[in-house]
């Protein structure tokens, strides 16, 4: 089995990004990392944006606020940040603290800078197949993954394994737009086995530490992992048990290493994007 690195994707995307910024005329693109309250996952993540989007090139600056913040303050001070001519693009780290309601604020974030594809607008767009706005930056990077390894997705028996509204549906609209024949799969899905060894290309984006298994992929499979879970050793994995599927599949991606490597990238690829529609 080949592996599919993220870092080589990345290299890939960074091009790309460097490209668009020698033609730049404009102030550096800034993102703005929304972070409430210290939820160790939310840091880590904010840490690995703000160095790689930094050695993309690119500008970024953190909000934080305590996690007992109120729904009003919240909400003022994201407003405040929304209106900041400065700022080109947001991500908010999720999910919010109970007190503040996500919806609100996912109706209020301009669908101009919502660089993670959360508000209803960039939402409708992936569905209608409208590539003017923003998809989600995890979905787009199993995209990314693919075709940034020449691996076309015409016509291909795609199986999702997650309908979450942050990778597997998007990311399902993804791959119908670039022509795939997509499956969906869930926790009430019969056969989920017998579904997925149908797969020319799989995606796990369940969220269960090594679920996926042999026996869930089909021979010469390419399988793309997207789980991130710490196992329990306290080690980081993903949903894939990438050993047990060695000799079955063709391609997988690592976890760490993989898609998520992507994801970073590709945020920093949409704050671009942002900053030349502007
Ligand atoms: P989520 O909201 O918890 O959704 C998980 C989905 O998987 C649900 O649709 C669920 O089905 C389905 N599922 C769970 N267990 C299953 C099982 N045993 N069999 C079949 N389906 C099952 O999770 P998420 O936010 O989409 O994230 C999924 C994974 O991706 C997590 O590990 C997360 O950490 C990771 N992630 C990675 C990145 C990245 O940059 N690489 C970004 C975001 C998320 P039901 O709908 O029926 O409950």
């Amino acid at each position: 089995m080949i592996r599919l690195k993220g870092a080589e994707v990345s290299a890939k995307i960074k091009e790309q990004v460097e490209k668009m910024l020698s033609e730049w005329e404009g102030p550096v693109p800034k993102l703005a990392i929304i972070r409430v309250g210290e939820n160790p996952d939310d840091i880590s993540y904010e840490r690995g944006a703000i160095k790689k989007l930094e050695s993309f090139g690119l500008r970024v600056q953190s909000y934080e606020y305590p996690a007992d913040i109120s729904d009003e303050a919240f909400k003022k001070a994201f407003r405040a940040i929304n209106e900041t001519e400065d700022v080109t693009g947001i991500l908010l780290l999720r999910p919010l603290p109970k007190q503040i309601c996500e919806k609100d604020i996912e109706e209020m974030i301009d669908p101009a800078k919502d660089l993670d594809g959360i508000s209803p607008v960039n939402i409708a767009k992936v569905f209608a197949g409208d590539t003017s706005g923003f998809a989600p930056c995890t979905a787009e990077a199993v995209v990314e993954v693919l075709k940034q390894n020449d691996i076309s997705l015409t016509g291909k028996r795609v199986v999702i394994v997650g309908r979450s509204m942050v990778v597997g549906k998007p990311l399902s609209m993804l791959m119908l737009k670039e022509n795939a024949t997509v499956t969906i799969c869930h926790t009430r899905t019969r056969d989920l086995k017998g579904t997925c060894r149908e797969a020319e290309i799989l995606v796990a984006a369940a969220g269960r530490a090594r679920m996926i298994q042999e026996d869930y992929v089909g021979a010469g499979a390419i399988v793309v992992d997207v789980g991130i879970n710490v196992d329990e050793n306290g080690k980081l994995c993903g949903d894939v048990d990438l050993e047990s599927i060695e000799e079955k599949a063709a391609m997988g991606t690592p976890v760490p290493g993989g898609v998520g490597t992507v994801t970073t990238a590709v945020l920093a690829k949409h704050l671009v994007k942002a900053g030349q529609r502007k």
